[in-house]
């Protein structure tokens, strides 16, 4: 199961009235912007986060994978684009209170991905049509979401006056966000577990830079950030590197890197009377792959500090 996002603005209404998301296949100049032909990665099962004017308003889910459709005739609002798109049908569940973009963007901005974020630095929408959404995203979405949504049920059973319809809606909802919830854990976790396992005999089974061994202390440090890598990034056993909570922390938070020749960098926001502390030391180099090299160089160009 995958997630992605889809800025909807005036097409909203339309597209929910009909069940669909859809998007032409090319613009007026032939050209195939990224936004639009990422429908066609859209598969029955997939969840969707609606955004309109800074807020996440929907979560829907693809009842069936994209298809090639040229445009519904009602979607006047349309008419600038050519008609043959893309389409994909989905069950709309609408939030009682929407999820404001911009109120908790700086606990979002840390985790949008480098490349093809759904939002810009500001906490602005981008132009595109369909983003996707890496799952460390999707949690934070559905636990704002969730602040927001479930907890008021109990408040508002205590009034009498209830709108059947959106107590209908909101029953609904719940177990969505309930169920993708857990789909997305369980990719996580089952991913994570893997990556670990294959990684695990590459580096001997201790920490590359100070030989720790003790399991327990041992994390697999992605160089590539799950956010940021394809699925099959995320399980390449190259794209990460033993190391113990201290050193996989530094190198997490991007304050240590390797280069090509797997030689330490430290970042200058520590101070050199502090590396005793941290143990670590610019002569430091680990005896790195070939396929390690790249993902240290992307690590080293964009986390590193
Ligand atoms: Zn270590």
């Amino acid at each position: 199961m995958n997630n992605f996002i889809v800025m909807q603005g005036h097409t909203y209404q339309e597209e929910k009235d009909l069940g669909i998301i859809w998007s032409p296949q090319q613009d007026k100049g032939g050209n195939v912007p990224h936004s639009w032909k990422r429908m066609t990665e859209v598969k029955e099962g997939d969840r969707v986060f609606h955004y309109v004017k800074g807020n996440v308003v929907a979560i829907s889910i693809a009842s069936e994978s994209c298809k090639a459709a040229s445009k519904p005739s009602i979607m006047q609002s349309h008419n600038r684009w050519n008609d043959e798109g893309y389409l994909v049908n989905l069950e709309y569940h609408e939030l009682d209170i929407p999820l404001n973009v911009r109120a908790s963007f700086n606990e979002i901005l840390p985790i949008l991905p480098i490349k093809y974020s759904a939002f810009q630095q500001n906490g602005d929408g981008n132009q595109g049509y369909l983003y996707p959404c890496n799952e460390i995203l999707a949690i934070k979405f559905l636990d704002l979401i969730s602040d927001l949504n479930i907890y008021q049920v109990d408040q508002e059973q205590l009034e009498l006056s209830i709108d059947n319809v959106r107590r209908t809606e909101r029953n609904t909802l719940i177990p969505v966000i309930a169920e993708t919830e857990s789909e997305v854990k369980t990719k996580i976790r089952i991913g994570q577990q893997k990556f670990r396992k294959h990684l695990m005999p590459l580096w001997d089974h201790k920490c590359a830079l100070c030989s720790i061994d003790l399991p327990d202390l041992l994390r697999a440090s992605h160089s590539k950030p799950w956010k940021d890598s394809t699925n099959e990034e995320r399980l390449d056993p190259y794209n990460g590197v033993l190391l113990c909570c201290n050193h996989d922390a530094l190198y997490d938070k991007g304050l240590i890197a390797f280069d090509g020749q797997g030689r330490l960098h430290i970042s200058s926001i520590i101070i050199e009377a502090d590396y005793v502390k941290f143990n670590i030391n610019p002569k430091m180099k680990i005896a790195r792959y070939e396929e390690n090299k790249h993902y240290f160089k992307w690590h080293k160009r964009n986390v590193f500090k």
